[in-house]
């Protein structure tokens, strides 16, 4: 009977293929960190509007509600990123 060494690696072989998800990735979790930074610019923008309309002068509504604008659109655009980038990157 001869007894032949297996190599290192061909245990490997007989295991269960591995998950090759990667666990988190790092331009993922950016764009995710920068959406939910827009989403809450927005909520914060949007909730004064809401309580102080009526309230307060034109010009500071005009430049409140401007900037309640602005977040919506940033807020859009980083879901758009992410969206794009996990598409693109399949994580
Ligand atoms: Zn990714």
């Amino acid at each position: 009977m001869v007894f032949v060494q297996a190599p290192g690696d061909s245990i490997k072989s007989i295991m269960p293929t591995e998950d090759k998800r990667q666990p988190e990735c790092p331009k993922k979790s950016r764009l995710m960190d920068q959406y939910s930074a827009a989403i809450a610019e927005f909520s914060r923008t949007a909730a004064i509007v809401n309580m102080r309309m009526g309230v307060m002068y034109k010009g500071d509504y005009d430049r409140l509600t401007k900037a309640v604008d602005e977040a919506r659109v940033l807020t859009e655009k980083a879901h758009r990123e992410l969206l794009a980038h996990i598409e693109e990157h399949g994580c």
